[in-house]
């Protein structure tokens, strides 16, 4: 897959009294194969409760991807990005719950909190949405620094690196559709996909059911996911549902969680009687025959359970300090969360990082379009082939601290 993407000019370290009074570099989407680098006027506060946050770095999320070749509307002139993580630099006059030098995460879900979704708790159904996608219509973090009200901005818990903290916003999204299922002890669960929305789902529905099993068809994401859980099948030029059903046999999962985008259709075969089943990735160009009676004589829940809602990500940020931070003598060599990021490049090589998750091949062995959902999956025939599960583009430029990864200055 190529991305018609140029490649920004390499920024020097400016000092930092020009950066916050002058301008900031930023990836600014132009229109559908297109965005560049641009030197924007630094993010200032405007209203009294805004936080100024410096990023350190953001993942490559598949909704950016698709931003890029124009599969996932957005509005030209915005900064891309919205999975981040950084350091507070100025706060507004009202500002209480953070600190300049506070390391922080950006909870990119912004809501109005007055509308009659929002007064009732669906903050992520907010009825003002429109404008206010951060890394969508709204400015991202991308970049090297964003404003964003005190409400987005959360403390990140001591001892939990950005490494592992830039996955906060990914482990909210699975917090909320492993809740969406209500997933519990009797349990059995399948996760199509093992992308790293995929290998979080196994990761916190693991924590709750009988048994989680990942189907996935890449090898370097089978691989990846071998080394973190104890059922993955390979489910590589078959039908997952039958891959599946030969090596379990008649015990057949009460919950499946399609992380693929293109896998419903092998998870309405593959889920039990009462079972339930829920659709995480998506992909516009899949869709797949619906018969009512399979639903209604099988007993089986659909679910959709969109973004998460505000009480949710506080509950993720204390997973991840949960599941990431300080490790215990013996524990292996790096925590799931550290693990899941594989590959990191500074602002200046983001066409790099938006490759370097690997691409499509189509059978014929010409490369193919992005034809697949976020954790893709085998779609006609075009193949996808993956080299990386998160990337993370880092706008910091140090000082860094052992593990690579800058430390607050
Ligand atoms: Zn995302
Ligand atoms: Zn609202």
């Amino acid at each position: 897959m190529s991305y018609p993407v140029a490649f920004g000019c390499v920024s020097v370290l400016r000092p930092a009294e020009h950066r916050w009074g002058g301008l900031v570099r930023a990836l600014v989407y132009l229109g559908p194969g297109s965005a560049e680098l641009q030197d924007r006027p630094a993010a200032r506060r405007t209203h009294d409760d805004d936080v100024v946050v410096e990023i350190v770095g953001t993942g490559v999320c598949g909704t950016d991807r698709k931003i890029l070749l124009g599969r996932f509307p957005a509005r030209p002139g915005t900064v891309l990005g919205h999975e981040s993580v950084g350091v507070v630099r100025e706060t507004g006059p009202q500002v209480r719950s953070v600190a300049v030098g506070d390391r922080v995460v950006v909870n990119p879900t912004l809501y109005c909190g007055w509308c009659v979704p929002c007064r009732r708790g669906a903050t992520n159904f907010c009825r003002h949405k429109a404008g206010t996608e951060v890394g969508v219509d709204r400015d991202g973090t991308y970049a090297e620094a964003v404003t964003l009200p005190e409400r987005f901005v959360e403390r990140v818990p001591a001892g939990l690196p950005f490494r592992s903290a830039v996955l906060i916003e990914p482990l909210a999204c699975v917090l909320n559709n492993v809740e969406a299922a209500s997933v519990t002890c009797g349990d059995s669960v399948v996760v199509l996909g093992a992308g790293p929305i995929g290998m979080l789902t196994a990761l916190v529905a693991g924590r709750l059911a009988r048994r989680v099993i990942v189907a996935e068809q890449d090898g370097y994401r089978l691989e990846r996911a071998r080394e973190h859980f104890a059922h993955v099948v390979d489910v590589a030029g078959t039908d997952p549902a039958e891959a599946l059903a030969k090596s379990w046999g008649d015990d057949r999962p009460s919950v499946v969680f399609d992380t693929t985008g293109t896998g419903l259709g092998a998870a309405l075969r593959l889920i039990d009687d009462g079972g339930r089943v829920v659709v995480m990735g998506f992909d516009d160009a899949y869709s797949v025959p619906l018969h009512p009676l399979q639903l209604t004589n099988r007993g089986i829940r659909l679910i959709g359970a969109g973004d998460y809602r505000a009480d949710i990500f506080p509950v993720a940020v204390d997973l991840a300090a949960e599941l990431g931070g300080p490790r215990r003598p013996g524990s292996g060599t790096g925590t799931l969360l550290d693990r899941l990021v594989t590959h990191e490049f500074p602002l200046e090589r983001y066409s790099e990082a938006f490759t370097a998750l690997g691409g499509l091949v189509r059978s014929d062995g010409h490369s193919g379009d992005d034809a697949h959902g976020e954790d893709g999956e085998d779609s006609g025939a075009v193949v996808p082939r993956y080299d990386a599960l998160k990337v993370v583009i880092r706008s910091h430029s140090g000082p860094f601290g052992d593990d690579g990864w800058p430390v607050d200055a």
